[in-house]
Parts: C-alpha cells; structure tokens; sequence
C-alpha cells in the first residue's frame, strides 16, 4: 500500500476535519437558488488512495454540483482528445491575477488560462466544436458526463438540471464573456457561442459528492489511471498539464499563496467544494459551503492547511 498506516493516516484526517467544523465564518454563494439553500452546517470529506484505500467523514453522500471544480476535468478531456499544441493554441497557461470571471484576456489575446470561467467557457468550444463535431449536443452531454463518471470509477455523477437552468438564466457575466471572446477571435472558426456555453453551465451542473470526487482526485493523482477500477481514463501528459495548472491557477486568486503554504495541485468552487491532489498519493475531496472573501471554503482552507503542517505532502516537503 503507498500509505501502509491507513487507519493512524485516517485517524489523522478524522482531527483535521474536526478543527474545521469549528469554523464557523465565510458566506454561502447566493446568485441561485440551487446554492443558496444549502446548510452552512455541511461538511465532508473523502480520501481515496492509489491504490484504492477510502475513508470518508461527515457528510459525504450529500449531492452538490461541480461547479468550478469541472473545469481541471473538462482541461483534461480537452488534452485527452486532441493535444496540448492544439488547445493551447486557444488558450494560455499564466495566472490571471484577476477574478476568476473578469473580462480580461492575456496579452496574446487569449483567456489566461482553461480554470478560469473565460478558459472554460474556450475549452467547451473545443470540446463541442473540434473533438466531436458531428455529435449532436445531446450525445456531446452523455460524451462528457461517461469521462467525468469513468474518472468516478462509475460513482455517482448525476446531473442538476434545476442548476443548469439557473445558471444559464444567470449567466449575464458569462454571456458577456462569450461575446468579448469571439469580437476578439477566441474561439475556433464557426463558434456555435450558445452551444458552448451550454455545455460549460452543463459540466458545472454535475451532481456529485465528496466521495465521487474524491476518486476523479485520485484518477488524477494517480496519472489517469482510476484506481478503482483500473480504467486508463486519462493519458499521463494530459493529467501532468492538469495538474500543472491547479498548481498554479486552481485556487481563485489565493492560488499564488496555497501554492506557497500547500504546495498542491488543487481546485476551489463556489459550492464550496475543494479537490485536492496528492500525487501518486491520494486524491481528495472537501466539501463545506461557506466561502471567504476570495471565494474558497473556509473550511476546506483549513482543512489543507492543517494537512500539511503534519504530513510532508507540500511539493517542496522532500528536499
Ligand atoms: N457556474 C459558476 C460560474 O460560471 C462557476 C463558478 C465557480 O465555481 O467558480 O460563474
């Protein structure tokens, strides 16, 4: 087993999570409802090992949405299907240094990078344009939600069609994107503007819990390769580039600083979900809807902070 002591490593993850619960500040995201609703109260996490070990506490069977966390894994898709050159002739590698959803692009004209909402809302394009052309949107949906299901091992990834509809009901900001991105020529020739921005509010809309993330965690940790069921889901340079960049830009803009303290590949969303990559090591999942001011769960925060205080995981532990 790559953590021999599973049961002293859990016991471990069982305090982390207590000294979070503690935690009582941060504001649950409001613009729809489908978020709005949940109890500050809620709070889970989920390990899952390389090798399949699993350990799971608090409210771990509770469906939320992916939100920002579907972006590393529709990057990854995007990787899979075509190349590096190809998707990243449409978008950069750099941190923004901007909100996640500002109406900037780099000096290349292009979104800074695929975490950001102008990067995703690129990478949909590529998805539905250039990696399955003639599918229609339906079967480009099902396309996308079986690689999101088999980098779950085939746990739960559902679909909230009341978040989507929100979304998009919602998404005045993302709309503007999208328009500010073909004026300057962003997206692949013939964009079908609406239909990417669709599959992006879909990817967001995946109904999942600590759990199911946990194992897409541990997929990435574990180069690709699902480590429940042996599924070579993704290819090891595709994963590399993912994690690449959730080193980097995965953290709204307290990326620069997680990458510092933490020194993980990791990705925040607005339902307050946390994925967490140890690589070659585990895969997490921390979910607890109240946000700090820059968007990430207080909890959550917590929670990878203390982690590395007491198990050298930081990048830069092993020198
Ligand atoms: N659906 C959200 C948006 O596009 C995702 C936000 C997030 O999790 O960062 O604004």
């Amino acid at each position: 087993f790559v953590i021999p002591q599973w049961g002293e490593f859990c016991s471990h993850i069982e305090d982390f999570f207590w000294a979070s619960k503690a935690l009582t500040g941060g504001k649950i995201a409001s613009y729809i409802p489908q978020l709005a609703r949940f109890s500050p109260e809620y709070w889970g996490v989920s390990v899952c090992s390389i090798d399949g070990q699993r350990y799971s506490i608090g409210d771990t069977n509770m469906s939320f949405t992916m939100q920002s966390c579907s972006k590393p894994i529709t990057y990854a898709i995007a990787l899979n299907e075509l190349d590096a050159d190809t998707v990243h002739r449409y978008v950069g590698t750099e941190p923004s240094g901007r909100m996640f959803n500002a109406i900037v692009l780099d000096y290349n004209n292009k979104p800074h990078n695929p975490l950001v909402n102008a990067g995703a809302i690129i990478v949909s394009a590529l998805l539905h344009q250039l990696v399955k052309p003639d599918m229609t949107s339906s079967e480009k949906f099902d396309f996308v939600q079986q690689y999101f299901s088999r980098m779950a091992g085939g746990e739960t990834v559902g679909f909230s069609n009341g978040t989507f509809l929100s979304e998009r009901e919602n998404a005045d900001r993302n709309y503007a994107l999208a328009y500010y991105m073909r004026e300057n020529k962003c997206f692949p020739e013939k964009a079908d503007l609406t239909a990417a921005l669709d599959l992006y509010f879909q990817s967001c809309s995946m109904d999942v819990t600590t759990e199911s993330v946990s194992v897409m965690a541990a997929t990435l940790a574990n180069g690709g390769i699902c480590p429940i069921t042996g599924d070579q889901v993704l290819q090891p340079a595709a994963v590399r580039d993912v994690l690449s960049l959730m080193h980097s830009c995965g953290m709204y803009d307290y990326s620069g600083q997680f990458a510092f303290k933490v020194g993980l590949p990791a990705k925040s969303a607005v339902c307050g979900a946390i994925m967490l990559v140890i690589p070659n090591v585990v895969g997490i999942c921390t979910w607890s809807p109240p946000l700090d001011n820059l968007g990430n769960s207080v909890r959550g925060i917590k929670f990878c902070e203390n982690m590395v205080s007491i198990f050298n995981f930081h990048r830069y532990d092993n020198l």
